[in-house]
């Protein structure tokens, strides 16, 4: 019954304790027998130590109130800044979102971001406090600070502690009584929006749906609106902790279905499923395509694996179709991948997914943004996220970088670090601060998205001591002075090596790349200049010293698996390095050595 169904999603900044109440929700509803230590809902190694839920799942639970089983189906949402586009799919599919705040972190960028969002979908937000068990008290300002971004009353806040199970029947007790069941009409034509696919070897791609008008019945021939392509319905189930198969999904239900799709890309999440006979006349809201912002190419640390790295990424991809890539090749890095993705994080998720999921070492060069390049002879620009397709500087007319609109959560005290960060990436402050409690600030800044993906996250953090959280949208292309820098290894053009800077951090940037690829590539039996110019002309130099030693001197006449040892380990080593004309390059040369740590 459509009127026993609540769909519902978790919001969050990141760990404040969604994925922790996840599975308390599982484990008090039963949907899990026996209470398991780990989290349930992020399956992969990855997700669970960086804390974060990479890709959106569904599981359904039944919870019995007032003597009547309900059918609540929790949508997990990411909660990362980069996976925003994923969180707004999750919330399309919902009536309803617990907003979870961390009470020892209180309201933090994303916490703002996502309630912005569920508010904006015309959801009702049930706010918990979390973490209470590491309080005696609960603190009025957060309390303060939840009630006015949501709009509530004091009582409407529930204390949990999702971490020992206080308050949890409290909010399944909310979830059935204050969320709405959903609105649909199951005579009408289908409509089903899909909000996640996921890939599996076996079956091909999954398709996880909600219903909004009409049902789904197995063997249905399914129309996907914004392709026009028909598929079968082999299989359509709903999804506990397993799948469980079904004949027939009814309106305001969540489900999978598996029809034989081989390919991500002719699944977009955000289309709407209709029947293929009696078909729906609109689709239920247009969806948006995530665009990549950052590029970067890939290559596999040892030249001989470039076949696996690249049915890796295409299986990757299959997971992850906000992963976009095309073969290149360079004479430094040999045969790789030039890759776009959402923001930084997703990139270096990318990176450690390809190393441990399918154990390949991968060189990752530094992160660029998109451009538009404009030339003389021409009015249309070009669009150009690759370094080594910048053209020759007298034929350029002017150039435009992407710009975001920051918006920066600190405790007051940390306002002017914050504020000489913000400058020092080139940005201006828009409106002035606002406070959001007597201690908590949000500033915006418009910047340009290049500067945040370099080390921006990593110095945030560290000037604020962890207390600033941020969020960005694009906002759009502005005019820019940039200059590429091309770096020089004992007289041979790097190009892996070549940015785009800003005119003003041009020197600053040349000579520290100098220092560190001075530092990072060892030294040989000859001296080898490293020259880094801009425009045509050298502006840094720094140069690494010979030596003469060979390493197996100092074992002379000695134990020969002592020096059997350290060839070896020098073989190993050499792995990792790349040949270019006579000198040996370490594979952290190419990658974003530039990064603060
Ligand atoms: P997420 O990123 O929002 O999914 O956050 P997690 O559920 O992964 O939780 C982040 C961290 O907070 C983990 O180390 C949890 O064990 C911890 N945590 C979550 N809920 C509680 C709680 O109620 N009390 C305490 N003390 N720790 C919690
Ligand atoms: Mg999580």
């Amino acid at each position: 019954m459509i009127h026993d169904i609540r769909n519902f999603c978790i919001i969050a900044h990141i760990d404040h304790g969604k994925s922790t109440l996840a599975d308390r929700l599982l484990e008090f509803t039963k949907t899990v027998s026996e209470k398991k230590r780990s989290q349930l809902l992020d399956d992969m190694d990855l997700e669970r130590e960086r804390g974060i839920t990479i890709k959106s799942h569904a599981v359904q639970m039944e919870y019995k109130y007032n003597n009547k089983i309900y059918i609540l189906n929790l949508i997990d949402t990411p909660g990362h800044v980069d996976f925003s586009y994923e969180v707004s799919r999750s919330i399309s599919a919902c009536e309803g979102a617990i907003l979870v705040v961390d009470c020892t972190k209180s309201v933090q960028a994303q916490t703002i971001s996502h309630l912005s969002l569920a508010l904006k979908n015309h959801l009702i937000i049930i706010p918990v406090l979390n973490k209470i068990d590491l309080y005696d008290s609960i603190s009025e300002d957060v309390m303060k600070e939840i009630m006015e971004l949501v709009g509530c009353k004091m009582e409407d806040i529930i204390p949990i502690s999702a971490k020992n199970g206080l308050g949890i029947n409290h909010v399944l007790n909310k979830i059935v009584t204050r969320i709405p069941y959903p609105k649909g009409d199951p005579k009408a034509p289908l409509q089903a929006i899909i909000f996640d696919s996921l890939y599996n070897p076996f079956r091909g791609i999954e398709i996880l749906f909600r219903i909004e008008n009409g049902c789904i019945r197995k063997g249905q021939k399914l129309r996907f609106m914004s392709t026009g392509k028909i598929y079968s319905a082999y299989e359509i189930g709903i999804l506990k902790l397993k799948h469980i198969s079904k004949n027939k999904i009814n309106t305001g239900d969540v489900g999978y279905v598996v029809s034989g799709i081989k390919n991500a890309s002719e699944v977009k999440v955000g289309d709407t499923i209709t029947d293929a006979q009696k078909p729906a006349t609109k689709a239920i809201q247009k969806f948006k395509e995530f665009k990549p912002m950052v590029f970067a190419s890939i290559y596999p640390v040892d030249s001989d694996k470039y076949e696996d790295l690249r049915s890796s990424i295409e299986k990757l991809q299959l997971n992850d179709a906000a992963l976009s890539f095309s073969p290149e090749s360079s004479p430094a890095l040999g045969f790789g991948f030039h890759c776009g993705f959402l923001g930084f994080l997703h990139m270096e998720i990318v990176k450690d997914r390809l190393e441990r999921e399918y154990d390949i070492s991968v060189i990752l060069t530094i992160p660029n943004v998109s451009y538009r390049v404009y030339m003389n002879n021409n009015q249309k620009f070009l669009m150009i996220n690759n370094p080594s397709d910048f053209p020759e500087t007298e034929k350029l007319k002017r150039i435009e970088e992407p710009y975001v609109l920051v918006s920066i959560f600190t405790k007051d005290i940390y306002i002017g670090n914050v504020m000489s960060l913000c400058i020092e990436k080139r940005g201006i402050m828009i409106g002035n601060h606002n406070y959001m409690t007597s201690k908590r600030i949000k500033i915006m800044f418009e910047m340009p998205l290049s500067e945040i993906v370099f080390d921006f996250y990593d110095k945030l953090k560290s000037i604020s001591n962890g207390y600033a959280s941020f969020d960005y949208n694009f906002i759009g292309y502005k005019n820019s002075d940039l200059k590429k820098i091309t770096v020089w290894i004992n007289h041979e053009k790097i190009e892996p090596l070549s940015l785009l800077v800003h005119k003003t951090k041009a020197l600053f940037l040349s000579r520290k790349i100098c220092q560190e690829l001075s530092v990072l590539i060892p030294k040989h039996q000859f001296s080898i200049p490293i020259q880094v110019s801009v425009s045509g002309r050298i502006i840094a130099r720094e140069t690494i010293k010979s030596f003469r030693k060979n390493v197996t001197d100092k074992c002379y006449g000695g134990d020969i698996s002592r020096k059997r040892k350290l060839l070896e380990k020098q073989k190993k080593g050499k792995k990792k390095m790349r040949q270019i004309g006579k000198v040996e390059i370490p594979s952290s040369a190419f990658m974003n050595f530039l990064k603060v740590k």
